[in-house]
């Protein structure tokens, strides 16, 4: 049988609920051989993950998810089989991470303005030792009754155009390519949709993320429709990019659980390995 494999995971080590065990947990009950931990800008749930998963007979592929901003829109970008115990990179991502905080708490000072009151103590309270996100304080916003969904919670004041929107570091989609390729990784563009950019199409966007040194390209998603799909692969094989997929689970910070609900053939986890493996 094929293995397969969900290339886009996050556990509480950033903005997911499950911690890696569970997440691996998870995965077995799925039926995947094999996941990739993609926390942002957080590395610290490889580890636990990888035990976990020695136990399960689930590979874990060492991965990381940084933002970049390009034109005032954020890229994500996915770092796969990176040296997650690299110490100058680990630096960087502790320095990004008290960027975030900060951010965080400015976010709570805007939703005070508009009588949404959460402490940083209550933020911070949900944080497992990794990054934290706009999607924390979503939660707590409908946990608390302030907004009925996390849809909403961004749609009106936390989500890019919203009313509270704070930007976070200023990382430019090239210097997020390095930080992953200087670590041995290969670079991916995750979810090509959510880039936002006045009269660019994803083609523009894609050719001018090549140029940047991007490797690959999120195709598969579970917010990418089959023709998203079927546009993404043409970009893929007119830039010769590898292809990658995943569920973006973040157990239940979003509708519903999705781990596993995009499984790619394993073959494309060792065309990665392949293209990481030439570099060093
Ligand atoms: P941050 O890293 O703090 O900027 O938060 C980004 C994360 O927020 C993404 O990875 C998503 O998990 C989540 N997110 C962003 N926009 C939305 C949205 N409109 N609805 C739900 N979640 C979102
Ligand atoms: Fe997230
Ligand atoms: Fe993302
Ligand atoms: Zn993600």
């Amino acid at each position: 049988m094929t293995k397969l494999a969900d290339l886009h995971v996050h556990t509480n080590l950033s903005d997911g609920t499950f911690s890696p065990e569970r997440v691996v947990e998870h995965s077995k009950a799925k039926g995947l051989d094999a996941i990739a931990i993609t926390d942002h800008d957080c590395c610290k749930g490889i580890d636990p993950a990888i035990i976990t998963g020695r136990g399960l007979d689930v590979e874990i592929i060492p991965g990381v998810e940084l933002t970049a901003e390009l034109e005032e829109s954020e890229v994500h970008i996915l770092g796969y089989f990176i040296d997650w115990k690299n110490v100058p990179f680990l630096k960087k991502l502790d320095e990004i991470i008290k960027v975030r905080n900060e951010r965080a708490k400015e976010i709570l000072r805007k939703l005070r303005e508009y009588k949404i009151d959460i402490s940083d103590e209550e933020l911070f309270g949900l944080i497992c030792g990794g990054s934290v996100g706009r999607l924390h304080i979503a939660q707590l916003m409908v946990r608390k009754g302030f907004v009925r969904s996390i849809r909403k919670a961004f749609k009106k004041y936390i989500g890019d155009r919203g009313k509270c929107y704070v930007r976070k570091f200023k990382l430019s989609p090239k210097e997020a390519v390095d930080m992953i390729k200087d670590v041995g990784g290969v670079a991916v563009l995750a979810h090509p949709n959510t880039v936002n950019i006045k009269d660019k199409n994803t083609a523009d966007i894609v050719s001018l993320l090549v140029k940047d040194g991007i490797q690959g390209i999120e195709v598969y998603h579970s917010e990418h429709k089959a023709e998203d799909e079927n546009k993404f692969k043409e970009l893929a094989e007119k830039y010769n990019l590898v292809i990658t997929g995943g569920s973006d689970c973040h157990g239940f910070g979003k509708s519903e659980v999705l781990i596993g609900k995009v499984k790619v053939p394993y073959e494309l986890v060792e065309r990665l390995r392949e293209l990481a493996s030439k570099k060093l």
